[in-house]
């Protein structure tokens, strides 16, 4: 069922728990994390990053087909769109929620543009996120784990401002694989739970640590970004196998196979298993 973003991120937060956000790219990882979720109940967010797929029309047309077919609520989210057109083109295609990014602008630049977009998705009943701080990094973390955490009162000044149906907060987690731990503030995503009076979002889920992504779903994270740990687990599952003879014909069955089961691992782990209403059987 495909479904918007807002609905999900919503329920989320009333549920206590967060919703996974895969981010893939073509036919077969996005088939891997529908499936996924299908097996254990579970809402999902499709993330889509803003020009992997050089046909963003194509991919939005097979995502929406496969989220009007899925046993479970599907919402297809264009993640770190770039241009308000980038934006405009990822609604054209049937993309349901809207992740515009202007983090790195300055902070007036980011509610106006911000605001722009969503007067404009909301008319037609698109979610819009958007970020606030900066996540950077992780190959950079010793500099960007520290700089530009998010502002508590910046952000409520930011959500009341801009409209934005959820925000993605920078509390210590960074893009792709980290150089060094990852230090998360959990007390800094305390207080902005208690302030943001809407859902938040943590972007750079993989390698972040299993305690510390649970921790933040019960901190009122509704939403997790998470795409290296997939992929990795994804090409883990291929090397491993026999690859001689005909085993080649398997190749995305066996990036599939670890893909989902990777994602079934953080589903669980986020608590949104079974999330979808009657359980299958
Ligand atoms: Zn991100």
């Amino acid at each position: 069922m495909l479904v918007t973003m807002k609905e999900l991120v919503d329920e989320a937060y009333e549920g206590g728990y967060a919703v996974p956000a895969p981010n893939v790219d073509n036919e077969h990882n996005l088939r891997a994390a529908i499936e996924a979720a299908e097996e254990l109940n579970s809402p999902v967010i499709i993330g889509h990053i803003c020009g992997y797929n050089p046909d963003i029309q194509y991919f939005g047309r097979i995502a929406t087909d496969l989220a009007r077919r899925a046993k479970v609520k599907v919402a297809i989210n264009l993640d770190h769109g770039g241009s308000f057109e980038d934006c405009m083109a990822g609604i054209q295609a049937g993309f349901t929620s809207i992740m515009i990014d202007r983090s790195q602008a300055s902070f007036e630049d980011n509610i106006r543009e911000v605001a722009e977009l969503a007067k404009a998705a909301h008319a037609l009943g698109i979610t819009v996120e958007a970020e606030l701080g900066h996540v950077g990094v992780g190959q950079n973390y010793a500099v960007d784990g520290k700089q530009m955490l998010t502002n508590p009162e910046e952000a409520l000044q930011f959500v009341q401002e801009t409209n934005v149906d959820c925000l993605a907060v920078a509390v210590g987690t960074a893009h792709g694989v980290y150089q060094g731990e990852p230090h998360i503030r959990f007390e800094l995503l305390e207080e902005l739970t208690e302030k943001i009076p809407v859902p938040l979002v943590l972007h750079g889920g993989s390698g972040s640590g299993d305690e510390n992504l649970r921790r933040c779903a019960k901190l009122g994270i509704c939403k997790v970004n998470l795409s290296n740990d997939l992929r990795k687990a994804a090409i883990e599952s291929l090397v491993e196998q026999d690859l001689n003879g005909d085993g080649a014909y398997e190749m995305y069955n066996y990036l599939a196979a670890g893909f989902k089961s990777k994602l079934k691992h953080y589903i669980e782990l986020l608590g949104s298993k079974d999330k979808c209403g009657e359980t299958n059987e």
